[in-house]
């Protein structure tokens, strides 16, 4: 049997927002535009407080290959620039612009010219586009392949399998000229000659949608997939799609595929034809404690609380706030976190909602071992952390586990799996740099020995 052969869990759809096309908010009063919204180097900043700012104007540079530069989403002016403690747990280099509320337009935003291969990809970095599923991978650097012979299809992600989000959902019903667009930017200047969207067999009508894309172009397939949650997950995906397996440790390169989010792959099209950067991003706002719930574009940058505060606010105070899904979503500790590029969704549960059962001991029943999606023993990983055992964390392979939550969903003795998997590789991780720098430090101090015989041979 396939290793991504898909058990996972049947969770509850909750797509409320699923019907509601996207309402645009006006700009809050000021943004807070963090220099790392994507997965590599922080973007360098290019402006100092008292600057004025149009939209879409560059604000920060990419910081190294793997990094994406960062745009204003409002007109104003630059009030600070300084470190804020992000979702992630890091302190974040942020600008903070105030807004004119005049969303005045950039100089600079005109369409690219756009020819071949090279003059693509210069506009895809430009863009400041990432994975906008949530994963935050800079887009460039995703399609930058070394050898564009390796690549054949293009997997499009509309699997959407979290409860409650439904931003995915929108752009294939209301932009899907931009998916075909954005479709045949990739066949024409990247070369790819097979394009599948997966898509959970619970949005017919995204389903629909996408195949009359298919019948007008022979290249693009449409997979309609179990509703079963992870199946938007990367390898997981992959596997029902085009049959492929990504082995243990491999990327999907490996297997002649690239994934791309639908929102993605939408983006770079309306970039092409307006050149307006990444600046504004689909959210949806839901949860039992959200008063409207619906789905929003906020400029990036925009606080929690403003976007909560367009959606009628609160029925009641919220007991647990989550950027993402109920399954994968991280909590947040502050209603002043902002929205980011690679934001889906924000989810406010009531006291009832956000309520976790209290954990008993594990009945060995094996239910986590047959539902999780890669294969790992759950279980026995988390008893490998709490004797700390790094053999055993490294020999279960924890560093496979994605995070779906599948294990901690399905146990019956509500045992907290996914956080103790999130725990271990942190474990492993400060574990490594420990023996780094010990080792560091040996050498060095190999490399002072003879400096000190030297010395003392003087004298
Ligand atoms: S599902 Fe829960 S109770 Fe069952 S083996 Fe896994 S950790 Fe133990
Ligand atoms: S161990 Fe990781 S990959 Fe497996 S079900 Fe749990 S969270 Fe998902």
């Amino acid at each position: 049997m396939s290793l991504f052969r898909l058990k996972g869990v049947r969770t509850p759809h909750r797509k409320n927002t699923a019907q509601m096309p996207a309402v645009r908010m006006p700009a809050a009063q000021e943004v807070v535009i963090p220099m790392s919204m994507h997965i590599g180097a922080p973007a360098t900043p290019l402006v100092k407080a008292g600057d004025t700012v149009c939209v879409g104007d560059v604000i920060a540079e990419a910081g190294g290959f793997v990094s994406a530069p960062v745009h204003a989403s409002v007109s104003g002016t630059v009030k600070s620039i300084g470190e804020f403690l992000l979702t992630s747990g890091k302190k974040v280099p942020c600008i903070t612009v105030v807004s004119d509320g005049m969303m005045t337009v950039s100089d600079c935003v005109k369409p690219p010219e756009v020819v071949d291969r090279e003059s693509f990809l210069n506009a895809v970095r430009a863009s400041g586009s990432v994975g906008l599923g949530g994963a935050g991978f800079p887009t460039f650097v995703k399609l930058n392949v070394k050898d564009p012979a390796q690549v054949d299809t293009v997997v499009i992600n509309g699997a959407e399998c979290e409860p409650y989000i439904t931003s995915d959902t929108r752009t294939m019903l209301d932009r899907a000229e931009e998916i075909e667009e954005g479709i045949r930017l990739l066949q024409t200047y990247l070369g790819i000659g097979q394009f599948v969207i997966g898509i959970e067999r619970n949005k017919p009508e995204c389903i629909a949608k996408m195949q009359e894309l298919a019948a007008r172009n022979t290249a693009v397939k449409v997979v309609s997939l179990p509703s079963v949650y992870p199946q938007g997950a990367e390898k997981v995906l992959i596997y029902h799609t085009t049959g492929r397996t990504v082995p243990a440790g491999k990327l999907p390169l490996d297997v002649g595929v690239i994934v791309m989010n639908c929102t993605t792959v939408a983006f770079l099209a309306q970039y092409v034809r307006t050149g307006m950067p990444l600046v504004e991003k689909c959210i949806t706002v839901d949860g039992s404690a959200v008063k409207c719930p619906q789905n929003i574009i906020a400029p990036v940058g925009t606080a929690l609380k403003d976007v909560f505060a367009f959606c009628g606010g609160f029925r009641e105070q919220p007991a647990k706030v989550l950027y993402g899904g109920p399954m994968m979503g991280i909590a947040v500790v502050s209603l002043d976190a902002p929205v980011i590029k690679n934001t889906n969704a924000v989810l406010a549960l009531d006291e009832q909602e956000a309520k976790m059962p209290s954990p008993t001991a594990c009945i060995r029943c094996g239910a986590c071992v047959n539902h999780c999606p890669m294969r790992l023993d759950p279980a026995g990983l988390s008893r490998a952390l709490e004797r700390e055992d790094a053999a055993a964390l490294i020999k279960g392979r924890v560093d496979l586990c994605m995070e779906c939550g599948c294990c901690s969903y399905i146990c019956p003795a509500s045992r907290p799996l996914i956080q103790q998997n999130r725990l271990a590789k942190e474990y492993l991780r400060k574990k490594k740099a420990r023996e780094e720098a010990r080792e560091k430090q040996k050498a060095e101090a190999a490399k002072a020995q003879p400096q000190v015989q030297q010395e003392e041979g003087k004298q």
